[in-house]
């Protein structure tokens, strides 16, 4: 039976999921999240004011993408939401409870994403933040928990990632910050037999943050079901493209 691995729901207050009873965890991404309005710095091209909008569909956009992709968000032009063309994406790492040996899985993880996608991510260093939710910064926060302090990683949850956007008053929209949390006890734990890879994991998060939803298509890495598959298929990559080229057009 393959393993659940991609739902998605409000990062620190999506329900826990029920597992499918095999020892592979599950990946869960989250769209961004509610807080409010905040006004965007000048350097962001943007209007004065974006309103931060919740994304909060399980698997990304229904309908959206392409043939092995989808998006998590699409503008009123039904374009993706995505990151700037130039962004550079740093990924503040809070260490606490993370697995020794995480950072060459990370680096892989991160290399492998930029070389796919174009997007840059640029692994920046130690934090000790843990606010999850709350993403404005055009930072990625990475960080281990367990499901009492972030909920949504009951189960066999092992992680959950996303982007927070900033939806424009056009209909258009940014993603403008961003977390991954990975679960301390994912699944059948990380490196040992049945476990989840953690470089496979980071892959498809990152997808997540950079704007992927899941594809139906079992072969993809971007599946709401990983079947052992750790390499980008077809669709994972036709959908980076689109990502890509709505960022940079
Ligand atoms: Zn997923």
């Amino acid at each position: 039976m393959p393993s659940r691995v991609g739902d998605t729901g409000g990062m620190g207050r999506s329900e826990g999921r029920a597992g499918c009873g095999t020892v592979l965890g599950t990946l869960v991404v989250v769209g961004a999240v509610i807080v409010g309005t905040v006004a965007a710095s000048p350097q962001m091209d943007l209007v004065d004011l974006w309103t931060v909008t919740q994304v909060d569909r399980h698997d990304g956009e229904a309908g959206s993408g392409g043939e092995g992709y989808s998006f998590m968000a699409t503008t009123s032009s039904g374009a993706p939401v995505t990151w700037g063309c130039d962004a550079r994406i740093e990924i503040e790492v809070n260490p606490e409870g993370a697995p020794r040996g995480y950072e060459d899985p990370l680096a892989s993880a991160v290399a492998r994403v930029n070389e796919a996608s174009g997007f840059t991510f640029v692994v920046a260093g130690e934090t000790t933040d843990r606010d999850f939710d709350d993403r404005y910064r055009r930072t990625v926060l990475l960080g281990w928990a367990d499901e009492d302090e972030v909920e949504g990683l009951a189960g066999t949850v092992a992680g959950l990632g996303g982007a927070n956007y900033l939806q424009g008053p056009g209909g258009g929209g940014r993603a403008v910050g961003g977390s991954v949390v990975v679960d301390t006890d994912a699944g059948g734990g990380w490196f040992g037999l049945g476990g989840i890879d953690l470089e496979v994991l980071l892959v498809h998060e990152l997808l997540h943050v950079l704007g992927l939803g899941h594809s139906e298509d079992p072969g993809q890495l971007m599946a709401a079901e990983n079947s052992g598959q750790s390499e980008l298929g077809e669709g994972d990559l036709a959908g980076l493209a689109a990502l890509r080229e709505a960022a940079c057009s």
